[in-house]
């Protein structure tokens, strides 16, 4: 795997690759899991090539965020990521993809407007506008045939779909379904800051998203009674704050009235310190 860390290396490697090779992009931020390893696995099933990037980005974290404390763990990603046959690994340093900006932001930053103001957007002001803008600079430097994302982040989907289609990004992407833990907690590298304590908590997510799918099986479609859990209030202690939980259109973000197939039904709540999302799309066929 040739590890990569300047924008004009990189550059030059994929225009060599895309000559005779389809490339597929999988974006990260390292403390890779199996959430991310089931991103890889599909890139290399559908593409000659595979590069991966690693990049904490600053833009995307906000002031009292965990921008310092984000799990790095450079050299097992790496190791991990060659197991999968990466064969190009994107590891830039902060300077390299912002240089001249002293910390601070840059000038051009695209921002997605209404939808990144949506559910998590709300809550964490200014973080959809670093995504994207980071998103759109790796597209410009790899220029990718196919990019893959995670389902488990599917308001970042929404977000990514609506600037590839107002960019005119040339390219596929492509969402893969969200991978859990044994205990059904969805896989994040977020969870590693989680004491045992926090993680009972946490499976509060997961099971009130199963109560959900559980009532739409049993034919129960308006989206304020679905959302009504109780076991969601019993089951919470302080330590336990929910941010929302709410049943929009995919791929605006706005509420929709109805559990309709396709829906996105999704849930952000603070375990202790740690913010925590997950959600689940309505099957599009009956139980
Ligand atoms: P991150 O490193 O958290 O920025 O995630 C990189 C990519 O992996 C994003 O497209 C995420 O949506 C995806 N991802 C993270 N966790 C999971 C998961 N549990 N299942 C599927 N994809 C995931």
């Amino acid at each position: 795997m040739k590890i990569i860390r300047t924008v004009r290396a990189m550059q030059q490697v994929c225009r060599d690759a895309r000559r005779t090779a389809t490339l597929g992009l999988v974006p990260t931020m390292g403390a890779l899991h199996d959430g991310h390893l089931s991103l890889i696995r599909r890139a290399s099933g559908e593409n000659d090539v595979v590069a991966a990037s690693i990049f904490v980005n600053p833009l995307q974290f906000g002031p009292n965020e965990d921008l310092e404390k984000y799990p790095r763990t450079f050299e097992d990603d790496c190791a991990q990521l060659e197991r999968e046959g990466v064969a190009i690994l994107f590891a830039p340093s902060p300077d390299e993809m912002y240089p001249q900006t002293n910390g601070q932001k840059p000038q051009t930053m695209i921002d997605p407007g209404a939808i990144a103001t949506r559910l998590d957007g709300a809550y964490r002001p200014g973080h959809f506008v670093g995504v994207a803008t980071v998103v759109a600079k790796l597209f410009h430097i790899i220029q990718p045939d196919r990019a893959y994302f995670g389902q488990k982040d599917a308001v970042q989907l929404a977000v990514l779909r609506q600037i590839v289609r107002d960019l005119d990004f040339d390219l596929e992407l492509i969402a893969c379904p969200l991978v859990r833990d044994k205990d059904g907690l969805a896989l994040s590298s977020r969870n590693r800051y989680l004491s045992a304590e926090d993680r009972k908590t946490a499976l509060i997510l997961s099971r009130t998203l199963i109560a959900m799918q559980d009532d739409i099986r049993k034919g129960i479609r308006d989206s304020h009674r679905l959302c009504r859990q109780p076991h969601l209030l019993r089951e919470a202690d302080e330590s336990f704050k929910l941010e929302y939980l709410c049943i929009v259109d995919p791929n605006t973000l706005l509420p929709v009235s109805e559990a309709v197939p396709g829906a996105l039904v999704a849930i952000a709540a603070r375990v202790g310190e740690t913010r925590l999302i997950d959600n689940f799309l309505v099957a599009e066929v009956g139980p």
